[in-house]
C-alpha cells in the first residue's frame, strides 16, 4: 500500500482488467530466475516488482527456474535464490516450478509448429545461420532447408530429440520472415541439440529450446497474465507474442509481456557471470563478498529486507535505463538502522589515552543511553579506566584551525564520561605519537549536571583493559569506475584498495552481538558482525555505511 501509484506497469494492468482482457480479473506474475548464480540487486528489483503487483491486485506469484541450460546451471543456486527470497520477504508457498519440467509438453508445442508448417529442421551451422540472418539494412538469406516437407521435419526433429543427431549439426527453426524488419523474426531458432543429462530431469536430454520460444510457453503454461522482463526483450516482445499465437492452446487470455528498465548501481557489478569470474579467479571472498550487491553479499555486509525493500520501491519502476547512485541505497539500511541499531563505542584506530590522575585499578560503570532517539532502547554500562584508547584522528599535535578534539592543552567531553584535558603526548623513535598523557575533572562527570565550563568537542573512547580488541572490515566500492567492464577485463577493474583490515577496540557491550547483529559505532557508522570469520574470542565487523550521507530523499 506504499506502493507508488505512477507505475504504469500498473496502469496497463488496470486497463487490461478494465478492458476484461483477463476473467475474474485474474492477476499473475512471475519471478524467473536462471539458476546459474546468486541473485543481485537487480533480481531483487524484479523480484519485489512481481511479488508486490500480485499483491496489489490479489493475484497469484510464481517461482520459476528457469533451467533450460543445464551446463550452467547448479542446485547449489536454486538453494542459494531461495534463501535470498525469502530473506527479502517473498513468499510463494506451493508455486515453484521448474521449467524443465515442461520439457515434455514444449516438444509437442514445437511438432505442433511443424505440423502448422511454421517450423523446419534445418542442417545449417551455427556460423552460417547467423552469416544468413541479414543486418539492419539488408534482408537475410533463406536457408535451402526451409521448405522440407511436414513429414521430413518431423522425422528429423524426432531424430533430434532421440539423440540421433550429432551436436550442432541440426537445428530446429521458426519459419517466419527472412526480410522481417525485426530481426528477432528472422527464423529464429526453436531447439538446438546438446547431449546432457539433465540435473533436475535426472535424465538424459537430447534438444534444448532457445529463451525466446521457452519463455513465453513457460508463461503461458503457468497462466500468467502479465510477464515483466527487462528493456533488452523490447524488441523481442513480437516474437514472444509469435510463439503463443500459433499454439492452439494457448489462443485465450495469453499473457503479456511488460518491459521495464533494468536496475544499474554506481561502481557495481551486475551480471552473474562477471562476479561469477571473480568468484572463481578468487578476487573477491565468495558470492556473499560484503563487497557485493548480491542480495547474500548485501546480507553479509549488514543490509536488511527493509532497506532493499524502501530502495526498490523508491526507485520504482521505468521505461528507460539510467544508473541509480549506490549513495541511495545506503540511504535506505542508514534510515532502517537510526531506530533499530544500538550505539556503541568502538576506536577502528586506536591511540592510547592514559588518565594520569585516574587510580591504577579502578573500573567505574557509567550507565550510557543505547540510543538516543528510541528511549525504549534503555541504558548499558560502559566501564572507565586509567588507560583508555581513542581514534588517532582524534589527536593532533598542531590543531588546525576549527580543530577542536585533542591536542596539547585542549580539553574535551569523552563521550557518555567526563572532560578530559590533554597535558602531554608520547612519540616512539619515528616520531608518531603512540600514546597521549590526559587528565579528567572528576566534577565534570557526565549526568550530573555540571554547567561550570563548555567544551566544543565530544569523541567517542574505550577502555584498554576492558574493552576487547576487534577486527573491523572497511569497504570502498568494488569497482574503481564507471567504465565498461568485460569478462576479459574485469579483474583489472576492481578497486584493489576496496577492502581495509582494521585492529581496534570495542566496548564490551559491542561483543556480545552475534553474526549478523548490527550497531552504531559512534561517529564511525554502521556495523555488523560479519558470520563467516567472527568468532567470540575473536569478534569480526563489517562497515555496512558510514553515518555520513551524499544522497538527500
Ligand atoms: P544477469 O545478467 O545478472 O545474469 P539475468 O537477467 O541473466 O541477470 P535471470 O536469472 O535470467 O538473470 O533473471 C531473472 C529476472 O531478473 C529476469 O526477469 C531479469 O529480467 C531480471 N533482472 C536481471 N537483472 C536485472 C536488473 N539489473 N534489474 C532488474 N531486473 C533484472
Ligand atoms: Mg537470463
Ligand atoms: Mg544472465
Amino acid at each position: 500500500d506504499k506502493e507508488k501509484e505512477s507505475n504504469f506497469i500498473f496502469s496497463y494492468i488496470d486497463k487490461d482488467l478494465e478492458d476484461g482482457i483477463y476473467a475474474n480479473n485474474r492477476v499473475h506474475t512471475r519471478f524467473p530466475p536462471e539458476p546459474n548464480g546468486y541473485l543481485h540487486i537487480g533480481h531483487a528489483k524484479s523480484s519485489l516488482l512481481n511479488y508486490r503487483t500480485a499483491l496489489k491486485y490479489h493475484g497469484t506469484f510464481n517461482l520459476r527456474f528457469d533451467d533450460t541450460n543445464p551446463e550452467k546451471e547448479d542446485m547449489e543456486y536454486v538453494n542459494a535464490i531461495k534463501r535470498d527470497l525469502k530473506w527479502l520477504g517473498i513468499e510463494w508457498g506451493e508455486n515453484e516450478f521448474f521449467a524443465s519440467s515442461y520439457f515434455p509438453k514444449m516438444i509437442e508445442f514445437a511438432k505442433e509448429y511443424i505440423e502448422k508448417g511454421v517450423a523446419y529442421v534445418d542442417d545449417q551451422d551455427m556460423e552460417t545461420i547467423k552469416q544468413t540472418r541479414g543486418t539492419l539494412t539488408s534482408p537475410g538469406v533463406e536457408s535451402p532447408y526451409r521448405n522440407r516437407s511436414v513429414e521430413e521435419n518431423m522425422q528429423l526433429f524426432q531424430d533430434m530429440i532421440d539423440g540421433k543427431v550429432a551436436e550442432g549439426e541440426k537445428v530446429l527453426r521458426a519459419k517466419i520472415d527472412m526480410a522481417n524488419p525485426n530481426m528477432n523474426m528472422r527464423d529464429p531458432i526453436i531447439y538446438r541439440v546438446r547431449h546432457l543429462v539433465h540435473p533436475s530431469l535426472n535424465k538424459e536430454w537430447h534438444v534444448y529450446p532457445m529463451y525466446d520460444f521457452a519463455h513465453p510457453v513457460e508463461d503461458a503454461i503457468e497462466g500468467i497474465t502479465h510477464s515483466l522482463c527487462t528493456l533488452e526483450f523490447e524488441d523481442h516482445r513480437p516474437l514472444y507474442n509469435w510463439f503463443l499465437e500459433n499454439l492452439d492452446e494457448f489462443q485465450n487470455e495469453p499473457p503479456r509481456q511488460i518491459e521495464f528498465a533494468k536496475l544499474n548501481l554506481s561502481k557495481t557489478i551486475m551480471g552473474k557471470r562477471y562476479i561469477k569470474k571473480l568468484v572463481d579467479e578468487g578476487v573477491i571472498d565468495g558470492w556473499d563478498d560484503p563487497r557485493l550487491a548480491t542480495i547474500s553479499g548485501l546480507r553479509r555486509r549488514g543490509y536488511t529486507p527493509e532497506a532493499i525493500q524502501n530502495f526498490c520501491e523508491e526507485i520504482g519502476v521505468a521505461k528507460a535505463n539510467s544508473t541509480v547512485d549506490t549513495a541511495m541505497l545506503e540511504h535506505f539500511i542508514r534510515d532502517d538502522l537510526k531506530t533499530k541499531a544500538p550505539r556503541y563505542n568502538c576506536v577502528i584506530h586506536p591511540l592510547k589515552v592514559t588518565i594520569t590522575n585516574w587510580p591504577e585499578d579502578k573500573v567505574e560503570w557509567l550507565t550510557i543511553e543505547t540510543n538516543q532517539d528510541v528511549e525504549e532502547m534503555g541504558t548499558h554500562k560502559v566501564p572507565f579506566t586509567r588507560e583508555l584508547y581513542v581514534e588517532q584522528s582524534d589527536f593532533m599535535k598542531e590543531p588546525i584551525k576549527k580543530y577542536f578534539r585533542l591536542y596539547p592543552g585542549n580539553e574535551v567531553r569523552f563521550r557518555g564520561a567526563y572532560f578530559i584535558t590533554c597535558q602531554d603526548y608520547v612519540e616512539d623513535e619515528e616520531g608518531n605519537v603512540v600514546e597521549l598523557k590526559c587528565t579528567y575533572d572528576p566534577e565534570t562527570k557526565c549526568g550530573t549536571g555540571f554547567k561550570g565550563r563548555k567544551v566544543k568537542g565530544t569523541i567517542h573512547w574505550v577502555s584498554a583493559t576492558e574493552g576487547k580488541p576487534v577486527e573491523i572490515h572497511m569497504f570502498d566500492s568494488l569497482l574503481k569506475d564507471d567504465s565498461r567492464y568485460t569478462l576479459d577485463n574485469i579483474v583489472e577493474k576492481v578497486n584493489q584498495n576496496s577492502l581495509e583490515i582494521c585492529h581496534g577496540y570495542a566496548e564490551p557491550e559491542a561483543l556480545k552481538m552475534k553474526p549478523f547483529e548490527k550497531a552504531q559505532f559512534v561517529r564511525n557508522g554502521y556495523f555488523s558482525v560479519d558470520p563467516k570469520y567472527s568468532k567470540p574470542e575473536h569478534p569480526v565487523f563489517n562497515q555496512v555505511v558510514p553515518l555520513k550521507s551524499k544522497w538527500r530523499p
